[in-house]
C-alpha cells in the first residue's frame, strides 16, 4: 500500500464558473499525470489583480476551472522523474523530496530550453499559467505542478537557489518570515522588481545614471562628455498602486537609494485609500531604503501637474504602468518625456492601444511590455523581501502589504470587494 492510498480523494477549491461567479466546491484531488509532475498541498494562496481579468469575464474564457496562480505549500507526491537518477536536469529533479516547502512562480517553466536558459522563463514554450483554462490554479487544497523540477523553489533547501545572501543568511531569514510574506514571491514582488529593474536599466535611462549624454552613455570608456548633476535628475511615475504597484514603488526606491543621482517619483492612483497605503509604506521605510529623492502619491490630475512642474513640461524619464488598461497606458504616454521609456507589466485586454505609430514616432518612445519571468527575478525579490520585512512582513496594518488572511468560504465576497477596490491583497488559508 503506498502513502497515496491514505491521501484524501476530494478537496476544497475556489472555482470560476462565469463572469462574477466564484464558487467554493469539492473537487477531486489532482493526481500525477506526467513523470515531471509534483503534487503540492497548498497552505496559502493569494488573490491577484490579474485574476480579475478572468473574474470579469474578459479574454474569452469559458471553461470552469480552479482560480489562482499564487500559492505556497508542501510537496506531497512526486512523479517518476524525481530522484538521484535525474542528474543533468534542473537540480530539483534530483533533490526535491516529499515534505519540502515550496513556492511557485505563477507560470510553469521547464528550465531546460533555449528560452529558459536565456532567462526569459515566463515565455518557455512549455509554459502554462496556473489558474487559467489550460491549467488548474492554486486556490485549492492541492495543486498539480507540471515540470515542477524546473518551476518550483524549494524553501526547505535554500542551497538549491541562488541569492545575494549567503546560505546561512538565507536559512536565518527563512526561519523568521511568515508564509503569507513568502507567498508574495510567487508573483507580485518579483513583478514589482521586474518593472523597476527594466526601468532602471533601460538604455534611455542610462544617460542620467552614467552622467554621459546619449549615445556616449553606451560606451563607459568614452571620456568626451559628462553632464551636470541637474541634467541627470530622474523623474519616474508609477501608475497603479494596487499590491504590485506597492511592490514596484518599494523596489524602485531600493534601487534608486543605491545611486547618487537626484530623483523624484510620483505614484499615481485615483483611489485615495491606495494612495494612503503607499504613503504609509513609504513612511515606514528607513532613510537608507528611501534614498534622498522625493516621493509623492497623487491623483491623476495632480500627478500631471506635478510632472509638469518637476520637469519644466518635458516629462518623466520613465513611466512604470502596472494597471493594463487604456486609460493607464494613455496616461503613461502623456507623462513620458521624448526619448523616454514606458515599462508596462499590466495585463492588457480590449480595447487596443490608444495611440498611433506616428504618436510614438513623434516622442521617440520605447516600450517594454509583458509578464514577469519570476523564475529569474526570484533571487532579487527574495533579497528585497528579507530586507524590507518592515513593509512585507505584516498583515492587516495600514502600512502592510497583505490586508487579510481568510478561509476559502469568503472567496466570493473577497473577489467582489477586490474587484471594487474595497480591499488590498487577500490571502486564502485553504484549510481554515
Ligand atoms: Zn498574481
Ligand atoms: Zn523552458
Amino acid at each position: 500500500m503506498s502513502s497515496s492510498d491514505f491521501a484524501p480523494k476530494v478537496m476544497k477549491a475556489i472555482r470560476w464558473h462565469k463572469a462574477f461567479d466564484i464558487r467554493v466546491e469539492s473537487v477531486p484531488v489532482p493526481k500525477i499525470q506526467d513523470p515531471d509532475d509534483a503534487i503540492v498541498k497548498v497552505t496559502l494562496a493569494a488573490l491577484c489583480g490579474s485574476d480579475l481579468h478572468i473574474y470579469r469575464g474578459h479574454g474569452g474564457v469559458e471553461k470552469v476551472h480552479i482560480s489562482g496562480h499564487e500559492f505556497i505549500g508542501e510537496v506531497t507526491e512526486l512523479g517518476a522523474n524525481y530522484g538521484s537518477h535525474s542528474q543533468g536536469r534542473p537540480e530539483l529533479y534530483s533533490t526535491l523530496k516529499v515534505g519540502d516547502k515550496v513556492v511557485s512562480p505563477f507560470t510553469v517553466n521547464c528550465g531546460e530550453c533555449n528560452v529558459c536558459r536565456l532567462g526569459y522563463t515566463c515565455r518557455c514554450p512549455d509554459g502554462l499559467l496556473f489558474g487559467s483554462p489550460v491549467l488548474e490554479g492554486g486556490q485549492a487544497q492541492y495543486i498539480r505542478v507540471p515540470k515542477a523540477g524546473g518551476t518550483l523553489f524549494n524553501l526547505s533547501d535554500p542551497k538549491s537557489w541562488h541569492s545575494g545572501l549567503s546560505h546561512e543568511m538565507k536559512k536565518t531569514a527563512l526561519a523568521g518570515i511568515a508564509d503569507s510574506s513568502l507567498l508574495m514571491l510567487s508573483d507580485i514582488l518579483p513583478t514589482g522588481v521586474f518593472a523597476a529593474l527594466q526601468a532602471m536599466n533601460h538604455p534611455k535611462v542610462l544617460p542620467a545614471l552614467t552622467g554621459r549624454p546619449w549615445p556616449s552613455s553606451f560606451f563607459p570608456g568614452d571620456p568626451s562628455a559628462s553632464m551636470a548633476l541637474e541634467d541627470r535628475a530622474l523623474t519616474f511615475a508609477v501608475i497603479g498602486l494596487g499590491p504590485v504597484g506597492l511592490c514596484t514603488c518599494v523596489s524602485l526606491l531600493d534601487m534608486l537609494s543605491a545611486q547618487s543621482v537626484p530623483f523624484q517619483i510620483v505614484a499615481i492612483d485615483p483611489v485615495e485609500s491606495r494612495r494612503e497605503k503607499v504613503m504609509a509604506v513609504y513612511n515606514k521605510i528607513d532613510e537608507a531604503g528611501r534614498g534622498t529623492g522625493k516621493f509623492v502619491a497623487q491623483s491623476i490630475d495632480d500627478a500631471k501637474n506635478t510632472v509638469k512642474t518637476w520637469t519644466g513640461g518635458i516629462g518623466c524619464t520613465a513611466v512604470l504602468e502596472i494597471v493594463g488598461n487604456t486609460s493607464a497606458i494613455s496616461l503613461a504616454y502623456d507623462l513620458v518625456r521624448p526619448f523616454g521609456a514606458i515599462v508596462s507589466v499590466g495585463v492588457h485586454g480590449e480595447p487596443q492601444m490608444p495611440f498611433t505609430g506616428r504618436q510614438l514616432y513623434n516622442k521617440n518612445v520605447s516600450f517594454d511590455f509583458g509578464r514577469c519571468p519570476v523564475r529569474v527575478m526570484f533571487p532579487m525579490a527574495f533579497d528585497l523581501l528579507v530586507k524590507r520585512q518592515d513593509v512585507f512582513g505584516g498583515v492587516g496594518g495600514p502600512d502592510s502589504l497583505v490586508d487579510r488572511i481568510v478561509g476559502p468560504e469568503e472567496a466570493p465576497e473577497m473577489y467582489a470587494q477586490f474587484e471594487q477596490n474595497k480591499i488590498g491583497k487577500v490571502v486564502f488559508d485553504m484549510w481554515k
